[in-house]
């Protein structure tokens, strides 16, 4: 039985195959065709809705890890990086090379293929998603023949749901490496809310409680290469994230007791959480971006995230904010709010637009349907599109209303998989057939 990070999604593959070259990728894709067999990818599993569920053949590239070679031209240095790699392994590996990637992702556990596919984005105005570092993608397409994707074809291919291929490897536009000072500060919500907030710095992110007036802010600005205090690279990480615990509050401690509050007392959280907002306080940390963004998650959970137009992320934000106050749907983790620059990807939520992002999370073991719904209501409204890894009620019909580009990515889905090999029931639900 395969499960997901948060326990939500489980599937029983009629056969879970790990490949160890690209023949051995493009014999499971011909043989599981022959036998009228779905094919789905499935990297560390992170994401919360069903994309990687399926009762046909798991390809595991758990063998295909490792950075291949590095290119470009001495300012827009690329590396070439196989799909299975970790993106902890990737930042390792860049490092090495004295080289970084410009999106700030926190998360060590997902592999390039899976981030790739769903779009998978940090938090800065002008920082794109790993999929718009993409320059190049091989992957296996649906007849098993390995293909290098067509420039033309790009914008299709760098956030695909899994629906092309399997990725075999991509090559990224990486940024020489440097070291950030991150800062974790509350700051009042109407604030935060103010568009300049999100322009201030490069990378930036708030957190906010319904219940509470103050949310707890992370951004992080460039350091000279030359400061010479010790790197602060966050032994317990997981304390200072501002998506799990409370940034400078009383950390792991706090949410523990949050999660034990709801369990037993929902009606205590929402002065659980005031307390624990007022009590953050200002810290920060200082060396490789990749290092002092890094949150482990403290707790498993549910996730609906949405991208909305930058314009609509403020009262999108006060209206979600207030809906979970009203309806008594408060829980131990703060709303996440970021932000992003537009997406050339076909298929990226922040296709085409600035966007502002609301996440909304929900403790295992919590009955997170009422809060999740209560979430897509609203959200929906704001012109939302729900991140492709996230639960959502997301339909192919509103897909196609949606995303101005999406026959462009039907002709190039016909192209490469015309036999709908990859398309698993929770693919075809937001895709269509
Ligand atoms: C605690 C936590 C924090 C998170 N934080 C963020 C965040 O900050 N920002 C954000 O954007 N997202 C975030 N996510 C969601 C996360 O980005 C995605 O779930 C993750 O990137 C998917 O990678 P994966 O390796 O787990 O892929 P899986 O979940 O295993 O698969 C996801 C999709 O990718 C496809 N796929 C996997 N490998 C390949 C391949 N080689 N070729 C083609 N298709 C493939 C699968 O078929 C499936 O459709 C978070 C998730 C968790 C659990």
């Amino acid at each position: 039985m395969w499960t997901n990070w948060s326990g939500g999604q489980q599937c029983r593959p009629t056969a879970t195959v790990r490949p160890l070259d690209d023949s051995g990728v493009s014999a499971v894709v011909r043989r599981a065709a022959e036998r009228g067999q779905t094919v789905r990818p499935v990297g560390s599993g992170h994401s919360f809705s069903g994309l990687a569920v399926t009762d046909g053949v798991h390809v595991d590239l758990s063998a295909f890890r490792g950075v291949t070679g590095t290119g470009g031209a001495p300012n827009r240095p690329t590396v070439r990086v196989r799909a299975g790699t970790t993106l902890g392994e990737l930042h390792e590996e860049l490092a090495r090379r004295d080289l970084a990637l410009e999106a700030p992702l926190e998360l060590a556990a997902p592999t390039v293929g899976g981030a790739l596919a769903v779009g998978m984005h940090g938090s800065g105005a002008a920082r794109g998603s790993l999929s718009a570092a993409v320059v190049g993608l091989r992957l296996v397409d649906g007849r098993g023949r390995l293909r290098d994707v067509a420039v033309a074809d790009l914008d299709g291919a760098r956030t695909s749901l899994g629906a092309l291929g399997v990725v075999l490897e991509a090559e990224l536009a990486v940024v020489r490496a440097g070291r950030v000072r991150v800062t974790r500060e509350p700051r009042p919500v109407e604030e935060v809310l103010a568009p300049d907030f999100w322009t201030a710095h490069p990378v930036v992110e708030a957190a906010a409680f319904p219940s509470a007036g103050t949310a707890l802010t992370r951004w992080a600005e460039p350091v000279a290469p030359h400061d010479d205090e010790d790197d602060d690279t966050d032994d317990d990480a997981g304390e200072r994230s501002l998506g799990v615990t409370v940034a400078g509050a009383t950390g792991r401690t706090a949410l523990g007791g949050a999660v034990v509050v709801e369990r037993a007392l929902p009606s205590l959280v929402p002065r659980f959480n005031r307390a624990v907002s007022r009590l953050a306080r200002t810290v920060s940390a200082h060396g490789p971006m990749h290092r002092v963004l890094s949150s482990p998650p403290a707790v498993r959970y549910e996730q609906t995230e949405w991208a909305l137009p930058r314009h609509a992320l403020a009262d999108g934000a006060r209206e979600l904010l207030a809906a979970l106050a009203d309806d008594h749907l408060e829980v131990g983790l703060p709303v996440r709010l970021r932000v992003g620059p537009p997406e050339s990807a076909w298929l990226h939520p922040a296709h085409g637009r600035a966007t502002g992002w609301i996440a909304v999370r929900v403790p295992r073991g919590t009955d997170h349907a009422p809060v999740l719904e209560r979430a897509w209501r609203v959200l929906r409204d704001h012109d939302g599109r729900p991140h492709w890894a996230s639960r959502s009620d997301w339909t192919a019909d509103d897909t196609a209303a949606a995303y101005p580009r999406v026959g462009d990515f039907r002709r190039v889905r016909d192209d490469y998989d015309p036999d709908r090999v990859f398309a698993t029931p929770p693919l075809a639900a937001v895709l269509g057939d």
